[in-house]
């Protein structure tokens, strides 16, 4: 048995081998210390944006160690903190006035979550109730397990989590029934926030919804009174073919919460973006009203210099153009998965591409899964399916061979599965 010393995330050390040291990392690869290729087909878990070590964010790390360490970010503020903040908002959908800095996706939206409550409570409105869809993730600490699916994964912590308001996935084009569901949660008057993930669901098996329904939603949640909270953790920085998926919607979330892709993936680094009305309920000279959340590591400035590179990159290379290659190259090669029988739910959000296997066991655990897994890697590739869901989200500097390599790959490897599931 493997007693590991280090407790890697998400591993079952009992079941798994010991972890492959990797070297060094070059554009969509890892380089193991063998001296192995492997493909990084989901962006090291959807961080890594333009590819491993764009070297003008390795450049700008490298400047910013010059001068800066972490600085304390309460009595102080920084360039590189700053010239993100004004970025930001240029980059984001209109109405979005302030930034709140913290160090990963679940901190950003607990602190979303926060900025929703304090705004009621500081408004002297009770309204406290949280509303999801089912299926979503949000993070793992114990305020974004609760609002996120209930499982396996949080089965133990069950006494903790709180209480939060479920509406079904939109599964038709119109949403009816989630729409309706919201309707009707909005009519008790105790909505806050509905928090939700634009347009994919991502951890909870990629889940793709129409547009329309998340247009729907934020109109309903303006005509009650009450805000939207845009997850967009993983859907942020192009994944979905838009910079923010929500923009594919033509909606302004009242909070937008935004991590991995924000720095291209190379350093840790969160912010909440809220629109002035929330900030505004909190600026006040009773200092009752103030914000309360703070963690050490907000705004750290090399983090932050990191993420005004991304910004510069996005603004100087043809990095939409990128994602449409990646687009071009999904659809052509789903198209002959579509009529396949191994395969169910073939669906695709911009540079994210999914596909369900169809096999008699399916969920998370899905033994599936990681013998899948194990296959890509023979074949020098790192897809980590969820359970039977198979799916891709390259860096965006990976080219349309690698893409149709690792579509052959998903070909053989589901044959070979299925062949001995059979
Ligand atoms: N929200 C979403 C939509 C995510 O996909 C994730 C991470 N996969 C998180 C929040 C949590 O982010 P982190 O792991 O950085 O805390």
């Amino acid at each position: 048995m493997n007693r590991s010393t280090i407790w890697h995330p998400f591993t079952q050390h009992a079941l798994e081998p010991p972890m492959a040291r990797i070297a060094s990392t070059d554009g969509a690869y890892l380089i193991d210390e063998a001296g192995d290729r492997i493909l990084d087909a989901i962006s090291s878990w959807w961080v890594i944006t333009h590819g491993h070590r764009h070297p003008k964010i390795m450049a700008a790390i490298r400047d910013a160690t010059e001068a800066y360490d972490q600085i304390i970010f309460a009595e102080f503020s920084h360039a590189p903190a700053e010239r993100l903040a004004e970025g930001l908002l240029e980059f984001a959908p209109p109405g979005l006035k302030h930034v709140f800095y913290s160090d990963s996706g679940s901190t950003a939206v607990e602190v979303a979550v926060k900025m929703a409550l304090g705004y009621f409570h500081n408004r002297h409105e009770l309204r406290d109730r949280v509303v999801v869809i089912e299926g979503s993730y949000h993070g793992d600490t114990i305020g974004t397990m609760s609002m996120g699916d209930r499982g396996v994964f949080n089965a133990a912590y069950e006494p903790l989590l709180f209480g939060v308001d479920r509406l079904p996935f939109p599964e038709a084009v119109s949403g009816q029934e989630t729409l309706y569901r919201f309707e009707g949660l909005c009519r008790t008057g105790r909505v806050a926030a509905l928090l939700i993930e634009p347009l994919v669901l991502g951890a909870g098996g990629m889940r793709i919804y129409e547009a329309g329904v998340l247009a729907a939603l934020k109109g309903i949640a303006e005509r009650n009174g009450c805000l939207l909270i845009a997850d967009e953790v993983m859907t942020g920085w192009g994944r979905t073919g838009t910079m923010f998926a929500s923009e594919q919607a033509g909606i302004t979330p009242d909070i937008l919460c935004t991590s991995k892709g924000l720095t291209g993936g190379a350093v840790p680094l969160a912010a909440t973006l809220a629109t002035a009305e929330i900030f505004e309920a909190h600026l006040s000279t009773d200092r009752r009203k103030t914000f309360f959340h703070s963690s050490s590591y907000t705004a750290n400035p090399i983090a932050c210099a990191a993420a005004v590179a991304n910004l510069d990159i996005w603004r100087n290379e043809p990095v939409l153009g990128r994602i449409r290659g990646i687009e071009t190259a999904h659809r052509r090669n789903l198209a002959r998965y579509s009529a396949d029988a191994r395969f169910a739910h073939v669906r695709q959000a911009g540079t994210i591409a999914a596909l369900n296997l169809v096999v008699p066991e399916d969920g998370y655990l899905a033994e599936v899964g990681p013998r899948m897994r194990r296959l890509f890697r023979e074949r020098g590739l790192l897809i980590r399916p969820l359970g039977n869901v198979l799916y891709l989200m390259p860096p965006y500097c990976v080219t349309s061979q690698e893409i149709d390599d690792a579509y052959e790959a998903i070909d053989e490897v589901a044959s070979l599965v299925l062949k001995d599931a059979a």
